[in-house]
């Protein structure tokens, strides 16, 4: 059987440190991190992952703004509220939920973020730094989240096969870019990859975010290999499930993520992480982490 990565336990110890650092940043400065996330219609698993940001970022100190839109706002009103929340002396990070609803070109309200606030890492001067392998940017929270547990595990990651199923903005492609900066050899595969079974099969790390119900079954998975599971599926049972099949992964996996419970809490501290990163930055002091 594999061995279960903690990802909740994880993300708790980071938060921890997290909120020490925040308020010795706050005794020397006078500056408090500041989270802003723009949220526009009604999707609720929107609402709800907001709702966590929120929470966690008040446990961790820091000063909380949620903005919300009716689906059928105006653009000008969200490029207006974007550009005062660049100014705002009290704001670090700023974020805008995705998905927007269909008439809402999410390039073009991402591009107005300032970069130096951009905690998601999507504007694509943090999205170009990521590709280019610069330092300075900001990575996207979960591929973030991700590389912190897969170094629980690892000790290195040089020359390790890591296959990243999904090739999205948000999570696919910052991912490969990301393990590609630590020496693996990386492939994506997306809806039209041919023979994903025997693809997946030549991984060491298998990431896997394609929002579809326990769709990577344990037979494809490499003897021993490190699974990451980033799918978050909600099945009309009520249940949450990921995008493998965890019962038969376990059985072949060195190490598996659950869900809920592996990825998601690492996306949100790594969110934090970034937004304590811009506050130093704004303060003009060093980032310790
Ligand atoms: P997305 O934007 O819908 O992208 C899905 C990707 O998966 C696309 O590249 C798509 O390929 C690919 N895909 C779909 N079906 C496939 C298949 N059968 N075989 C191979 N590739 C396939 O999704 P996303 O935003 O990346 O999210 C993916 C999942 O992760 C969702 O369940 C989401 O809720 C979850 N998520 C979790 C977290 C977390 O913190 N745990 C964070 C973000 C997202 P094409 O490009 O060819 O269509």
């Amino acid at each position: 059987m594999s061995k279960i990565i903690d990802g909740r336990k994880i993300a708790e110890d980071i938060k921890t440190n997290l909120l020490a650092l925040a308020q010795d940043l706050e005794k020397k400065t006078g500056i408090k991190p500041g989270l802003a996330i723009l949220r526009v219609g009604e999707d609720p698993a929107s609402q709800l992952y907001v709702q966590r940001k929120g929470l966690s970022a008040k446990d961790v100190g820091y000063c909380f703004e949620e903005h919300v839109f009716p689906a059928w706002v105006s653009p000008h009103l969200l490029e207006a509220k974007i550009l005062e929340l660049n100014q705002a002396e009290h704001i670090h990070g700023i974020i805008l939920q995705l998905p927007l609803p269909p008439q809402l070109d999410k390039f073009h309200f991402l591009s107005l973020i300032d970069p130096s606030k951009d905690v998601d890492g999507l504007h694509p001067l943090n999205a170009g730094k990521l590709f280019q392998g610069l330092p300075g940017g900001f990575v996207a929270c979960t591929p973030l989240g991700c590389l912190k547990l897969l170094q629980t595990v690892h000790s290195s990651l040089e020359g390790l096969n890591v296959g990243v199923v999904g090739s999205s903005l948000l999570v696919g492609r910052p991912m490969a870019m990301l393990m590609l900066q630590q020496d693996c050899t990386v492939w994506i595969a997306h809806s039209k990859t041919q023979n994903l079974p025997a693809l997946c099969e030549t991984a060491d790390i298998l990431m896997v975010a394609i929002g579809s119900p326990q769709f990577i079954q344990g037979d494809w998975i490499r003897k021993g290999a490190t699974v990451l599971d980033v799918g978050i599926n909600h099945l009309a049972s009520g249940d949450i499930v990921g995008d493998v099949d965890f019962l038969s992964a376990q059985t072949r996996a060195g190490a598996i993520t659950p869900v809920p419970g592996g990825v998601g809490p690492m996306t949100v501290v790594s969110l934090l992480r970034n937004t304590l990163e811009a506050a130093f930055r704004h303060a003009g002091q060093p980032f310790p982490l």
